[in-house]
């Protein structure tokens, strides 16, 4: 079977974090002049425009901050919808956008803001693992 979804280009900026991926690990760009971690990788730090950068291992542990129910999609996601996007408290700093899995869109009641979540990797394509959160505690 193919994924049908589509799998992001990767760049040279980014490469520790697609090789974790499939490790299985998070790995996260930290600032080793504010010791902040951000999210989406950058060649230098939003908070103090340090380009003094390093890369760690994330505990792929995080809370939901907030969530969305996506009810029509476009392109390769159409098919997927209704499904939940959310945007993820990551336990190191920063947050990360996500689908999230697991949940029911039909019953977002269920789906509750802090809601403990871990991240999983669904292959792409052969070199490539996405970065998906599910929640293991709500
Ligand atoms: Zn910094």
């Amino acid at each position: 079977m193919s994924y049908e979804l589509p799998v992001p280009r990767q760049g040279t900026h980014t490469k520790p974090f697609w090789q974790g991926t499939k490790e299985g690990k998070l790995m996260l760009p930290r600032c080793l002049d504010c010791n902040r971690v951000h999210w989406y990788p950058r060649h230098i730090c939003p908070n103090c425009h340090s380009m003094n950068l390093e890369w760690i291992e994330g505990s792929g542990e995080g809370t939901v901050h907030t969530f969305a129910v996506q009810h029509m999609a476009f392109g390769p996601w159409a098919k997927e919808a209704p499904f939940v996007t959310a945007y993820i408290d990551l336990k190191e700093g920063d947050r990360m956008l996500t689908v999230l899995r697991g949940v029911d869109p039909a019953k977002p009641e269920d789906i509750k803001i802090g809601s403990k979540v871990k991240v999983e990797f669904e292959q792409g394509d052969d070199d490539t693992f996405l970065p998906f959160w599910r929640v293991v505690e709500a």
